[in-house]
């Protein structure tokens, strides 16, 4: 697998694979967040983690100044990512028994 590709983040578009409205995923999907950015098919896999851990990348060179606002954002942005993997162990665990 290779590094995820930073894509900025765009409505109705995928941040992970950039399907949209029109291109939804093989199976179908849906929008997991408000802004459209997070499609249930990438919801909580390591490429939404990855993608999560770069955007926080992407808020440290943008606000560099503001440890704090960065300190926040990272802590939400890493709860948001790591709520979202647990949710897809599950339905996954729950899909095997
Ligand atoms: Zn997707
Ligand atoms: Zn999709």
């Amino acid at each position: 697998m290779s590094a995820p590709r930073y894509r900025p983040l765009k409505s109705c578009t995928c941040r992970v694979c950039g399907c949209t409205d029109e291109r939804a995923c093989e199976g179908g999907c849906y929008w997991i967040d408000a802004e459209q950015t997070l499609c249930s098919s990438c919801a909580g896999t390591a490429a939404d983690l990855a993608y999560s851990l770069e955007w926080i990348t992407m808020l440290r060179l943008r606000h560099g100044a503001r440890e704090s606002d960065v300190i926040a954002a990272t802590i939400n942005l890493a709860d948001e990512a790591l709520k979202r993997f647990a949710k897809r162990l599950r339905a996954q665990r729950r899909r095997k028994v």
